[in-house]
C-alpha cells in the first residue's frame, strides 16, 4: 500500500481507502471515514478516529466531540469548510477504544497522503493519538498543548480533544479554557504573514 500511496491525489487517495481491508478494524466498520473539508487548506487537525455517528455518517467528528470543534472554530472565524479534517485511523475502533500501535501503522499512509496533497501550513493535533503520530514522540497532550513544534516545514500545535473536555470537566473546566486559549494561538499563527515566495521577493525590487 505504502509506495503506491506515495503519487496518488487526494481523490484517488480517498477512493482506496474505502476499500481498505489492510487492518482489523475494517471488519467492524459501517465505512471508512477519510476526510472531510478544503482539499487546499491553510488549516488542518487531525483527531484520533472515527466515533459512532462518523461511522454512519462517514464523516469525521459530526458528533458531540465535533459540534464542539465546530464551535471553537467559529469562535476563530473559521467554519468547517475552510479547513480539513481527518483522523489517524479510519475506521472506528470497536466499543470507542484506543486505536492500536498496529492500526496505527497499518493507516498510516492513508494520514501521509492526505497531508501530502493538502500540504496545510498548520496542523491542529486534537489529543495524546494525534499528537504523537505527529511528533513522532510518546509526549503527554498535557505537557504540550499550546505550544508550536516544527514538524517538516510545518506548525504542529497540539491541543485537547474536545471529547476529553466533554467526558472530563465540560466548559467550568480549566481544560476548556486551555481549548480556547489553544485555539487563539492558532488564530495568531494564522495570521502571521507567509513568508514571502521567492518572486515575490523578487518583485519588491
Ligand atoms: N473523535 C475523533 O477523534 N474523531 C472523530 O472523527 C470523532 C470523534
Amino acid at each position: 500500500m505504502t509506495n503506491e500511496t506515495l503519487t496518488m491525489t487526494l481523490d484517488e487517495l480517498a477512493h482506496e481507502a474505502s476499500t481498505c481491508t489492510a487492518c482489523r478494524l475494517s471488519q467492524g466498520r459501517t465505512q471508512v471515514v477519510f476526510g472531510v473539508g478544503s482539499p487546499r487548506a491553510d488549516l488542518m487537525f487531525v483527531g484520533e478516529g472515527p466515533g459512532y455517528h462518523e461511522d454512519k455518517q462517514g464523516e469525521p467528528f459530526v458528533g458531540a466531540a465535533g459540534q464542539l470543534l465546530t464551535r471553537m472554530l467559529a469562535e476563530i472565524g473559521l467554519a468547517r469548510e475552510d479547513v480539513y479534517i481527518a483522523n489517524v485511523v479510519k475506521c472506528r475502533p470497536p466499543g470507542n477504544r484506543d486505536p492500536l500501535p498496529d492500526e496505527i501503522d497499518t493507516c498510516k499512509p492513508w494520514l501521509d497522503g492526505q497531508i501530502r496533497n493538502i500540504d496545510p501550513r498548520v496542523i491542529v493535533t486534537l489529543g495524546n493519538f494525534a499528537t504523537r503520530f505527529m511528533l513522532e514522540r510518546q509526549v503527554s497532550i498535557s505537557r504540550v498543548r499550546g505550544q508550536r513544534f516544527e514538524v517538516g516545514g510545518r506548525t504542529v500545535v497540539p491541543t485537547f480533544h474536545p471529547a476529553a473536555i466533554l467526558h472530563g470537566g465540560g466548559e467550568s473546566s480549566a481544560q476548556f479554557q486551555a481549548l480556547r486559549d489553544d485555539f487563539q494561538t492558532v488564530r495568531s499563527i494564522m495570521a502571521e504573514a507567509r513568508p514571502a515566495e521567492p518572486e515575490e521577493q523578487l518583485g519588491l525590487f
